[in-house]
């Protein structure tokens, strides 16, 4: 079934394709999909050197178009799952759902991280092995009972070039690891208050992405 499903996605056009058994993690709701299949969608890099000072209306629109695909493949793979006899969840690729605004149902990178495609980052983003941060994410959970890669940890060292780029000081520099809540890593409301205030005028304040744009890893691919 894995070699199937990586066959489907990566013949829809995903970039990165990796499965998570996830059962340690997943929401009392998803107890009975407790495995993970990620797809994953490269940015247009040319677009995303653009917002290191801040985002643009053509990232924003690229944003909304990566997601909307990223949905798509989900959408597939879950039919497809369900069409083998398998239970399966799209999760939504930028949808958030608590009171706050701030956390989804499941997070991509905690599969991604399990299926070993890349690590978390000093910026609490997702840190692609090959794209760095400049990838969109996706998770389809299932009780397809599908094998993890080696989870990656973080390969960031000394580097600090997203914690002095934040222009509200959001991240706070430590390196991520398993225990570490959230607000450890970076302050989400400081995030989401200083995109509404700072770029309401784009995609009413819910992109900004400097962190992304400044991260070394993955910057050099065309
Ligand atoms: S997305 Fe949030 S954490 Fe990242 S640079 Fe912008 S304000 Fe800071
Ligand atoms: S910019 Fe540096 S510290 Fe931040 S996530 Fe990328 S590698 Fe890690």
């Amino acid at each position: 079934m894995r070699q199937k499903l990586e066959s489907l996605l990566l013949g829809e056009g995903a970039d990165l394709f990796g499965t998570a058994d996830v059962s340690a993690c997943v929401p009392e709701r998803f107890s009975a999909t407790p495995y993970a299949v990620t797809i994953g969608v490269r940015l247009l890099s040319a677009v995303v050197s653009e917002i290191r000072h801040g985002p643009t209306k053509l990232y924003f629109a690229h944003y909304r178009a990566v997601n909307a695909f990223l949905d798509m493949c989900a959408l597939k793979c879950a039919l497809f799952l369900q069409r083998n006899g398998c239970r399966a969840v799209a999760i939504p690729a930028s949808q958030t759902t608590n009171a706050q605004g701030i956390a989804a149902d499941f997070p991509h990178k905690t599969a991604a991280n399990l299926a070993g495609l890349g690590f978390i980052g000093k910026s609490g983003l997702f840190v692609s092995k090959d794209y760095g941060p400049r990838i969109r994410l996706v998770t389809v959970l299932t009780d397809c009972p599908l094998p993890s890669g080696r989870m990656m940890e973080p390969l960031c060292g000394d580097c600090r070039a997203c914690v002095a780029a934040c222009p509200c000081g959001a991240i706070t520099g430590r390196t991520w690891t398993a225990d570490a809540s959230r607000e450890e890593i970076v302050d989400a409301a400081l995030c989401s208050r200083h995109m509404k205030d700072k770029y309401g005028m784009i995609g009413r304040g819910s992109v900004c992405g400097i962190c992304a744009a400044v991260c070394p890893v993955g910057a050099d691919k065309a």
